[in-house]
């Protein structure tokens, strides 16, 4: 599969040269599929927020290089606003930045930047509202009116509106009850699907990774720790454990019955293959006694 996005030796360096300068990404280099779920995960800290900042430019590498379609998105910084539009990001809580007068014009906020005609934007904001199953009347009203889960999927809404190429996504369930999270992550696994474009999702909750990701990308420290396909990930569920992240829960009993001498895989990271694997586990047990 071809990258759509490869990042070259890339470190960051806040405040460098100054007293304070921290270090918050080391030499990372890697590849993002194009059409691909990526999830992206690792502790506080690690660096998660500083390297997909790098993607639309909103940072700029202290060293090394972003490459969107294999270009180098700084070789020409007055170019840069198109990279703003190929690649949408939606920050951490990015309800605090609707402030216009209705839903609607929240979402046309972004295509109307880019110039596009009415009827164009009108299409988009109706198209990218049902992705987020925000209702045609609740266009009309203030985005202060919504629920906390609404507003959110309002601002999410506004980014998929642009139609970026790649749609990246910084703890967009964060905050949320476990039904507001299930929403938002479902409906954007669906976007993902309708449209084909490529999704960058950073979480918290390995959960949410194992349901949603194709392949992810840990950070740990600054640098990254592992990138591959999410049951290859699991399958290295101890190693997890020791970067101080958690695995989900069916990981951690199958790792327990492993370590008590089961032959069972240890690639098992959602319930129905777990209880697929125990049917088996069950039936090859019968047929020998
Ligand atoms: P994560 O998103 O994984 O929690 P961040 O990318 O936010 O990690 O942070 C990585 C490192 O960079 C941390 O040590 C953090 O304190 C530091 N850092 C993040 N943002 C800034 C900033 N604006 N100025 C200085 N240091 C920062
Ligand atoms: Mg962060």
């Amino acid at each position: 599969m071809a990258a759509i996005i490869k990042v070259e030796h890339l470190t960051h360096i806040y405040g460098e040269g100054m007293p304070d300068a921290t270090t918050a990404l080391e030499d990372v280099s890697f590849e993002v599929e194009k059409g691909e779920f990526l999830g992206v995960i690792g502790s506080t800290g690690s660096g998660k927020s500083t390297l997909i900042s790098h993607f639309n430019g909103i940072l700029k590498p202290t060293r090394g290089k972003i490459y969107l379609d294999g270009k180098d998105i700084w070789a020409e910084p007055d170019k840069i606003r198109q990279v703003r539009f190929a690649v949408g990001m939606v920050q951490q809580y990015p309800e605090y930045q609707l402030f216009e007068e209705t839903v609607a014009k929240d979402i046309a906020f972004g295509p109307r930047n880019m110039g596009l005609p009415e009827e164009e934007i009108g299409e988009r904001v109706r198209r990218s509202a049902k992705f987020c199953g925000l209702s045609e009347d609740l266009l009309e009203h203030s985005p202060f009116e919504l629920s906390g889960g609404q507003k959110r999927r309002a601002a999410i809404a506004g980014v998929m509106a642009m139609n970026p190429r790649v749609l990246v996504l910084d703890e967009p369930a964060a905050g949320l009850d476990p039904e507001g999270r299930d929403t938002i992550l479902s409906q954007i696994k669906q976007y993902h699907k309708a449209t084909g474009v490529t999704v960058l999702l950073v979480s918290h909750s390995m959960e949410d990774i194992a349901k949603y990701a194709d392949r992810v990308l840990v950070m740990d420290q600054h640098r990254i720790a592992m990138l591959d396909e999410v049951a290859k990930v699991f399958a290295r569920a101890d190693e997890l454990l020791e970067l101080g992240l958690s695995v989900p829960q069916v990981t951690k009993i199958f790792l327990r019955l492993r370590q008590m001498g089961l032959e069972i895989p240890t690639d098992v990271y959602t319930v129905p293959y777990a209880v697929k694997t125990i049917q088996e586990a069950l039936a090859a047990k019968k047929e020998v006694g």
